[in-house]
């Protein structure tokens, strides 16, 4: 009985799955959590309140029918649980693992509210897809009468590829590109193995490429095509390009060898785990082997760093943060994996100056001080006069975030139109662009976002362009 397996939030416990030792998980790049086992997934899952309005799934940017496949997972019904899953999102399994969910699901469920801990429903979403891929219940794409229109996806991130799936699905030959010889976008390259197993992206674009969706890798729009040029080929097309394009330091000595992009040095260590030959890593510019490591920054991406430095065998890491622990953006979650596996953090401190004639020896910093809010109301840094110190440096990994690149000038499409933030400008009903059959989805729209809200852009977006040539086809008939 469906009553009998659940609410039992209040006999039972909140428990995760079992974290490694962090002496053992700093020694390689595998996820740090164990997986549940069968038991404990259906026991966690019966936590679920089963409220009527459930707030996790209103805070789910897929809107993902939480409570639903909780109570099949509490049942035991687990093949139920898993197509009820996966009928909302192209990547369950994924955004179990690496979504923010104590900013998302978890942090809205009502049992959390109650002080009890919230449904671990990441962990449990990752468990229900795990366990489908093991048993053989994850079938191939189910492509549609094909419909003589073609689609040109610029960018095999979770964006692109989300969109390639429904696509295909409606029966559209459906083309990506991308720049890097894989895909999967920061998936693949971005994102570290200790978050993000890389088989488990690979799985989901070989199921793509079995599907009959054609992958051109290696293929830079603006250096191998136009954008005009693709328009030509394919009925529609969409542009999910993500954003690249870091955010610099000004402070003298930023250009010395040794202050490293983090996505370069990122990029470096993924391809190291996929076995390529990285000539940056192999001469030690991207290796932080028995180096002091500081990274500058405090979102995603400079935790990322600081814990693959760690694996690399640095000999120290440190964290630059010019505000504090409360007022940073990127996950508490992850600040903690970082500070057991041994990385320093240095709160309210910016950098000033690099050290070192030919290579870095060390980074010059100043203490900061947290101000009046500012326009986005958070509190602005401010340098705290007198709190000059220094840290010894051999490898420096800027982290300040990312924006989007020239699109226009790179695509030789100067009518695309762009925002005030060289972001896509969308039509908010449509996600057209400023060119007719030219759909936009992903980071290149929202600005550095989440894997989440690219693959929602994916689904809503395939619906938009679906409908586009509809359209269109009907005018030609
Ligand atoms: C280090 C790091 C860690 C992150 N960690 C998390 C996390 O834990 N959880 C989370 O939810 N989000 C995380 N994010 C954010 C998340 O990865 C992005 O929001 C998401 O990948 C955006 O998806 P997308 O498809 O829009 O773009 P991307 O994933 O960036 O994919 C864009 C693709 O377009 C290709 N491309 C770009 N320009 C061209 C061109 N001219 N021609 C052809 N191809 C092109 C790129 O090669 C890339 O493959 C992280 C981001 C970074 C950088
Ligand atoms: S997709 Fe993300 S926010 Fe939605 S249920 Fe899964 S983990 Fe939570």
């Amino acid at each position: 009985m469906a009553d009998d397996a659940m609410l039992k939030f209040v006999a039972r416990g909140q428990e995760y799955p079992a974290k490694r030792e962090a002496e053992l998980r700093a020694e390689d790049f595998r996820e740090i959590a164990d997986r549940y086992a069968v038991p404990e997934a259906e026991a966690q899952a019966g936590r679920c309140s089963q409220c009527g309005v459930p707030y996790c799934s209103v805070h789910c940017p897929l809107h993902n029918h939480i409570p639903d496949w909780l109570r099949l997972t509490a049942e035991g019904r687990l093949r139920e649980a898993y197509a009820l899953s996966n009928s909302t999102s192209t990547m369950p399994e994924i955004c179990g693992r690496i979504c923010p969910q104590d900013r998302l699901c978890e942090g809205n469920c009502v049992i959390e509210f109650s002080g009890h801990g919230a449904v671990t429903i990441g962990s449990v979403e990752k468990f229900i897809t795990d366990k489908a891929w093991d048993e053989g219940w994850v079938e191939p794409v189910r492509v549609g009468p094909a419909r003589g229109q073609s689609v040109g996806v610029i960018g095999a991130g979770p964006a692109g590829l989300s969109a390639a799936e429904y696509l295909r699905e409606m029966g559209y030959d459906v083309h990506v590109y991308d720049r890097h010889d894989r895909a999967g976008g920061l998936l693949t390259y971005g994102i570290p193995g200790f978050k993000l197993e890389k088989h488990i992206v690979m799985r989901r674009v070989a199921r793509l490429e079995e599907a009959g969706i054609v992958f051109h890798t290696s293929f830079e729009i603006g250096r191998d095509a136009t954008l005009e040029e693709l328009r030509a080929k394919h009925d529609t097309i969409l542009i999910a390009t993500g954003v690249y394009k870091a955010r610099g330091i000004k402070a003298p000595g930023v250009g010395a060898a040794g202050v490293v992009e983090a996505l370069d040095y990122l990029t470096a260590s993924n391809r190291k785990g996929f076995g390529d030959a990285v000539p940056a890593f192999d001469d030690g510019s991207l290796d932080a082997d028995g180096k002091h490591v500081v990274v500058i920054g405090g979102g995603d991406t400079a935790m990322d760093c600081v814990r693959t430095a760690i694996r690399q065998g640095a000999a120290s890491v440190k964290c630059l943060y010019r505000r504090d622990r409360a007022n940073m953006p990127g996950s508490q979650r992850e600040v903690a994996n970082a500070e057991e596996e041994g990385v320093e953090f240095v709160w309210l401190s910016g950098p000033e100056a690099f050290d070192g004639t030919d290579k870095v020896t060390g980074v010059r910093a100043s203490k900061m001080r947290l101000g009046a809010p500012d326009a986005s109301g958070r509190r602005a840094p401010e340098v705290d006069p007198g709190g000059a110190f220094q840290l010894k440096a051999d490898l420096v990994i800027k982290a300040l975030g990312f924006e989007a690149e020239d699109l226009p000038r790179l695509f030789g499409s100067e009518g695309l139109g762009v925002t005030r933030w060289g972001t896509l400008r969308t039509d908010g009903k449509t996600m057209m662009t400023s060119l007719d059959g030219v759909f936009a989805a992903g980071d290149i729209v929202r600005g550095a976002s989440l894997v989440v809200w690219a693959i929602r852009d994916g689904r809503d977006v395939a619906a938009h362009m679906h409908a586009w040539m509809r359209a269109k086809a009907r005018v030609a008939a």
